[in-house]
């Protein structure tokens, strides 16, 4: 294995190096915090009024978590530490109710988050000579800037190309040869269907590494992109709140994300008693982000559900692992009673061979129950063949999602093309019911 590293030091310090650099930086982003309106209130009432009331770590505990509604409560400035002429660089996203966040940047801000991606790109061997292809989108999301400036910092010939018009994105990997990509893997997938309509394979083009992230994905999904374009895939995980990209991404050997813990300190919690579990217990991931001083966030609750993997990575970084994101604590649903993660469903559908790349799960109110519609697509091939063999693959994705999901969803099978494509993060739930039988 090509291990490399970005900053040796850092990145294989001993527990203890690794806890004295969180202490100083917590006293540091303390600081800033308190310029705040909302945190001054908050960490007074905790008993905390400069940094010299944290002295360990362990202090944090005392601190209540923040969260999304706290951000958007205090949009836009209730949470700026800064003065607005420190401040180079604004990210921003709008959720699903409309109410946007913002996160500012000072120039050091950006340039530790860049020196935090630089360390993910050299963990999977990618160097200088490499050409990256960023097909993230560019913008106020945080993954296409996000990415390119670690990048360029590595050395890497970027191609600031951003999501979408894939034939652009298939010619460009030709011309240029293209190295390293960087999208979401349901675009990945997407690209290899049109990669194979233009007559094309997967031969002519350079590839040799895939960064995926920004939406969740299960081990079936990498391991098809990695079969289907002949690379390795990394899963890179990061949110805006954190800055975007660069939180945790995973080394040559795949085994969990290292969270780069010099600069994020990572809780997991029960979501619902709030009590910290133990590693390798599942929960709701929190981080605290020791390094950005224009909007520092503590305990900010991401709403997505992992674990920390017990014990060592072979690498030798020091810094612990983050399982895969199994889910959001806000994306179960629950069908005629029953809990169901969409990533179960994903699970089975991507193990069976002949389905595609595509997959949309429907969730409708008929009479009193809900009706549970999983529609996949799979390979042209499979219609060429007779009905019956149809109707056995049909059964065949029915009994594998009944007994992984507890219910009996209805299964309907597409030819390519069919579900609708998106550049950035996939909508794989289409829930057509009325809000009321939601949760
Ligand atoms: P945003 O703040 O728009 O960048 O969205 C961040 C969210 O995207 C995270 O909280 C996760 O829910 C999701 N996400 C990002 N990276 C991954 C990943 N590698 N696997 C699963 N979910 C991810
Ligand atoms: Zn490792």
């Amino acid at each position: 294995m090509d291990v490399s590293f970005w900053d040796e030091d850092v990145e294989t310090a001993q527990p203890e190096t690794l806890q004295q650099i969180q202490l100083d930086r917590l006293r540091d982003i303390i600081n800033y915090a308190l310029k705040t309106p909302f945190y001054k209130r908050r960490l007074a009432k905790v008993g905390i009024n400069c940094d010299d009331d944290v002295k360990s770590v362990d202090d944090l505990d005392k601190i209540p978590f923040t969260t999304k509604d706290d951000l958007r409560q205090n949009f836009p400035r209730g949470l700026l530490a800064v003065d607005m002429n420190e401040v180079v660089r604004i990210h921003s996203s709008s959720g699903t109710t409309g109410i946007p966040t913002v996160i500012y940047f000072t120039a050091d801000d950006i340039d530790n988050w860049a020196d935090l991606v630089a360390r993910c790109i050299r963990a999977t061997g990618a160097a200088a000579g490499d050409v990256f292809q960023n097909m993230m989108t560019y913008g106020l999301f945080t993954g296409g800037l996000g990415l390119h400036y670690g990048a360029e910092r590595v050395g890497m010939t970027v191609i600031p190309i951003g999501g979408g018009n894939t034939k652009r994105q298939i010619k460009t990997m030709k011309d240029f040869q293209t190295t390293v990509v960087h999208a979401t893997p349901s675009y990945l997938l997407h690209v290899h269907s049109a990669i194979l309509e233009q007559g094309m394979t997967i031969d002519e083009l350079a590839l040799r590494k895939a960064y995926i992230g920004a939406e969740p994905h299960s081990e079936n999904i990498r391991k098809k992109i990695e079969q289907l374009y002949n690379m390795d895939a990394y899963n890179s995980y990061g949110l805006s709140e954190m800055n975007g990209p660069g939180v945790a991404f995973e080394c040559v050997y795949k085994a969990g994300m290292h969270i780069w813990e010099d600069a994020y300190i990572p809780e997991i919690i029960d979501p619902a008693t709030e009590k910290k579990v133990e590693d390798g217990q599942t929960g709701e991931v929190v981080f605290t982000n020791l390094i950005r001083r224009a909007t520092p966030l503590l305990r900010y609750r991401t709403r997505d559900l992992a674990c920390i993997i017990p014990g060592q990575c072979e690498c030798g970084r020091t810094h612990r692992r983050l399982s895969r994101i199994t889910g959001r604590t806000d994306d179960m649903l629950i069908i005629n009673g029953v809990n169901v993660f969409p990533s179960q469903i994903e699970e089975v559908v991507m193990n069976i061979p002949e389905v595609g790349t595509n997959y949309q799960i429907h969730v409708d109110k008929v009479g009193a129950l809900d009706k549970l519609v999983v529609k996949v697509e799979i390979y042209s091939k499979m219609f060429r063949g007779d009905a019956k063999q149809l109707d056995a693959l049909k059964g065949k994705i029915k009994d594998e999602l009944r007994a992984s999901i507890m219910i009996n969803p209805a299964v309907e099978l597409h030819e390519p093309g069919f579900l609708p494509v998106s550049e950035g993060k996939a909508k794989r739930v289409i829930d057509n019911r009325p809000q009321q039988y939601k949760d």
